[in-house]
């Protein structure tokens, strides 16, 4: 899929830590960390009880994310609900 919400976006920006903050701050537990490809924000997956990745969308309107585990390697737009073909 070609995504159009890609000009703020660095698709190698990396996470600048491996917990999600809000869910440290509530205590709970996440399944995935994803990071936000426009600002670097870190937050959990849609697996986990909070889903912070996708509020950080709804906050901000950053519709791009990837894992934040630098094994795995993928864009998903919240936007366009799909992955995205890079290049
Ligand atoms: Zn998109
Ligand atoms: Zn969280
Ligand atoms: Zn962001």
């Amino acid at each position: 899929m070609r995504c159009s919400h890609m000009e703020h976006v660095d698709p190698h920006l990396a996470a600048e830590t491996q917990v999600c903050k809000e869910c440290a701050e509530l205590g709970d537990a996440w399944v995935q960390l994803r990071v936000c490809k426009t600002c670097g924000h870190v937050g959990c997956c849609d697996s986990s009880k909070n889903r912070h990745a996708r509020a950080h969308f709804h906050e901000t309107g950053h519709s791009v994310i990837g894992p934040a585990s630098g094994a795995q390697d993928w864009l998903w737009c919240y936007e366009d609900d799909d992955y995205i073909d890079a290049g």
